[in-house]
């Protein structure tokens, strides 16, 4: 082999925030926090607190390697922890607050986290869990001194401002190996416990520019952009990194996800396009109705995590003149899969046709390859008809699942392919089509919830503001009668509230499949039509 003769510089998270101060210097990052006011800095301000954090971290005695949770909302501290974590070295763990509590006190002893940086909002919850959190050493409060909680809530808990203001203002970042672990997400699972998905710092910078070359300025701008998906969902789809190339002024949303909340900041900050799931777009769709116009500058929407309605994508298409790119991905791929990309001929279609093509998942970006295959692992066709399961492959999909050899195996086929746990069918051309899921799971407002946590069958029904929500399939014991209250009363002792199914539907016996389980699909089929209400 002749070997190329270039320089082997590493590809590190450090060198994003780096080229940003410099290249955007002046560029701003804005936050609604939880204390209340909008918070701005610029991207230069941006890396002086990263290595004032930085500095702190190591005085805190943070080590290469160590994994560093945080549990927070997106904000500018957020963001700051995403950078100076990963940079020296150690791994930020972003830990999901909706999931149940049970599974954070797996994931913490799992992941083996030595620091837990949390806003004030999960004090409670925190202060709860604390005896479970056994290899946390370490808690600070993402506040300044005025804001702390009480000392008796968290014994010995720091305050974030002071340790910064404790450290240094610069450093000179370690010259890491690309392929160092710097960050850690866990994603539930159809059974058994959470899995983690621990990202490089070369696959999380690839993932970056994979989806810059599948923008093409499209949809990633640098005119101000706001990540309503969450910093603990999947590194925001990876936003945080994906600003720092473009400079893009980066407005995050702080706690307050409802509608209104969102209008007014976007309103108030000019903001030209956002990331969230569909539910997250109902909302901001009512708030625009009860307006009548939408947040003056918002041109482009990115939806992904569930599938979008095709009425709301024409309302926002049509009436509001927002374009929207639909995308597909899963915390395991760093996470996007496939993007809306037209051809100059289909966005030349009449708005039918091309709202019938928005409709689908999109195409992949480069990076990612796909192929479905049947029940015996054999490729099929990419024709728009035939159905499989859908594998990927890429240089930001995980090759296995953090210290979990057992879920390794199961999700890595012999090719070395990840499956998705999604049936699809893929076009000639490219187009990804999720037609159902293999995975026992129900994807609520962007959030999984396992039907395997609820005794009897659960399946997804369409929701007008969820996308999906359970229904509860259930037999009558034999001389049992008991009333849909009852059942569910049964069930919400034993669930977070946001998991209890919405409706309860009697059926004298499950459909099976051959092999003797319950058949969902049977079961999907029969209760297609089944409508829940909106509340
Ligand atoms: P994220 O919500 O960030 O995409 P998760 O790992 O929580 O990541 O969930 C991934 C799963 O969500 C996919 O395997 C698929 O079942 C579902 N999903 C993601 N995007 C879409 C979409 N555009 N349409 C339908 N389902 C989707």
């Amino acid at each position: 082999m002749l070997k190329g003769q270039m320089m082997d510089r590493p590809l590190l998270v450090s060198s994003l925030i780096d080229y940003a101060a410099e290249v955007h210097a002046t560029s701003p990052i804005v936050s609604a926090t939880v204390e209340g006011p909008i918070h701005r800095q610029t991207y230069a301000e941006t890396r002086t607190r990263i290595a004032r954090l930085a500095n702190a971290l190591l005085k805190l005695g943070a080590k290469p390697g160590d994994r560093i949770a945080t549990m927070a909302w997106n904000t500018h501290r957020h963001f700051e922890l995403y950078f100076a974590i990963s940079s020296i070295g150690a791994v930020c763990h972003t830990i999901n607050p909706r999931l149940f509590p049970e599974q954070m006190t797996y994931i913490v002893n799992h992941a083996q986290d030595t620091m837990l940086f949390l806003d004030t909002t999960f004090v409670p919850l925190v202060e709860k869990l604390k005896p479970t959190f056994m290899p946390i050493r370490t808690y600070v409060a993402m506040t300044d001194r005025a804001h702390m909680p009480s000392a008796e809530a968290i014994a010995g808990i720091l305050c974030y401002e002071e340790i910064l203001a404790d450290g240094a203002p610069d450093i000179v970042w370690p010259d890491l190996d690309e392929n160092t672990a710097c960050a850690l997400c866990y994603t539930s699972g159809t059974t058994g416990d959470p899995k983690g998905a621990l990202y490089s710092h070369r696959s999380n910078l690839l993932h970056s520019f994979f989806v810059l070359a599948a923008a093409q300025g499209s949809f990633m701008p640098t005119r101000p952009i706001l990540p309503v998906v969450p910093m603990f969902h999947a590194n925001a789809w990876g936003l945080p990194f994906i600003v720092t190339l473009t400079g893009a002024p980066f407005v995050m949303p702080g706690p307050k996800l409802d509608g209104a909340s969102l209008f007014e900041l976007m309103d108030s900050e000019n903001v030209w396009g956002g990331w969230g799931v569909p539910t997250v777009w109902l909302g901001l769709l009512d708030e625009m109705k009860k307006r009548g116009r939408k947040p003056h500058s918002l041109s482009r929407i990115l939806t992904g995590g569930s599938a979008i309605a095709r009425a709301t994508l024409e309302t926002y298409e049509r009436d509001y003149e927002i374009d929207i790119v639909h995308g597909w991905g899963m915390t395991e791929m760093s996470p996007v899969g496939t993007v809306t990309q037209m051809t100059p001929e289909e966005r030349a279609q009449p708005f039918d046709e091309q709202m019938n093509i928005k409709s689908r998942q999109g195409r992949r970006m480069y990076g990612v390859e796909m192929k479905i295959v049947d029940a015996d692992g054999k490729r099929l066709p990419h024709d728009g008809a035939a159905q499989g399961e859908l594998y990927v492959r890429g240089a930001a999909v995980i090759s296995g699942y953090y210290g979990n050899e057992a879920a390794t195996k199961a999700a890595i086929d012999k090719e070395g392919w990840f499956g998705t746990g999604d049936v699809a069918t893929i076009t000639a051309d490219g187009w990804l089509v999720l037609v159902d899921r293999t995975k026992d799971l129900v994807k609520s407002g962007g959030e999984w919830i396992s039907s395997i946590d609820v005794e009897a069958a659960v399946i997804a029904v369409p929701h007008p503001k969820w996308t999906e929500r359970p229904l509860l399939v259930v037999v009558k014991a034999p001389g049992a009668n008991p009333s849909k209250e009852q059942v569910l009363a049964h069930v919400a002792a034993k669930l977070a509230k946001w998991q209890v199914p919405d409706d309860v539907v009697f059926v004298d016996s499950l459909p099976l499949t051959a092999t003797g389980k319950i058949s969902k699909k049977d079961l999907r089929a029969k209760f297609a039509e089944h409508r829940l209400d909106a509340g």
